[in-house]
């Protein structure tokens, strides 16, 4: 049978919003952050990060540097709460127009957020329900991917982006709920779940 997921967005919602990847040193979770994980876990509801990594086509980091950057965010997980994500999902690419440089991550593509195919690949190779997963993001590009794909959004509104619509989206996606911080999301989806 199919699965529920949350798909935790990365940059302002699993971890602090970094332009330069490749500054490892400067990631840090977010306060409480793990164990709203580690809750996540004891819902036995599958957890996934998922992520754009356009830098990759703009050619600001390499792919070892995304390694040890997952490498860290797992361990700081892991040593804060003994928290764990089950998959890990980023989209490296980027079009010239959009400023890809790289060759070989230079191109248009589904897996680019809010396009779905992060979500469709995660929902076949893991046999998740998109249906009843939530995607957790802190912009509303993040639901809309949500929404795009079939699956329910929830807005975390973090301290470090106030603003939480971009205007570039293509029409305003109105989450499921809206939540203060991801411990919050994740108290809400606890009682959703008991009683959806
Ligand atoms: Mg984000």
């Amino acid at each position: 049978v199919a699965k529920p997921a949350v798909f935790l967005d990365l940059d302002g919602v699993l971890g602090i919003e970094m332009q330069q990847i490749n500054e490892i040193d400067n990631f840090n979770s977010i306060p409480d952050v793990a164990s709203a994980v580690r809750h996540l876990n004891d819902l036995k509801l599958f957890c996934c990060s998922i992520a754009n990594r356009s830098g990759l086509a703009k050619n600001l980091y390499s792919v070892s540097d995304v390694d040890t950057f997952y490498k860290r965010l797992r361990d700081l997980l892991k040593k804060e709460a003994g928290a764990k994500v089950d998959a890990i999902y980023y989209c490296p690419y980027l079009n010239t127009k959009a400023g890809g440089v790289k060759p070989d991550f230079t191109r248009w593509s589904t897996w680019n957020k809010p396009n779905t195919g992060m979500l469709i690949a995660a929902a076949w190779e893991y046999d998740l329900d998109l249906k009843h997963s939530f995607v957790i993001g802190d912009k509303s590009t993040d639901i809309e991917f949500a929404h795009n794909a079939g699956a329910k959004g929830i807005l975390i509104k973090t301290s470090t982006r106030k603003q939480i619509s971009k205007g570039n989206e293509r029409f305003y996606p109105y989450p499921e709920f809206v939540a203060s911080d991801l411990m919050e999301a994740v108290k809400w989806l606890d009682r959703y779940f008991k009683s959806p």
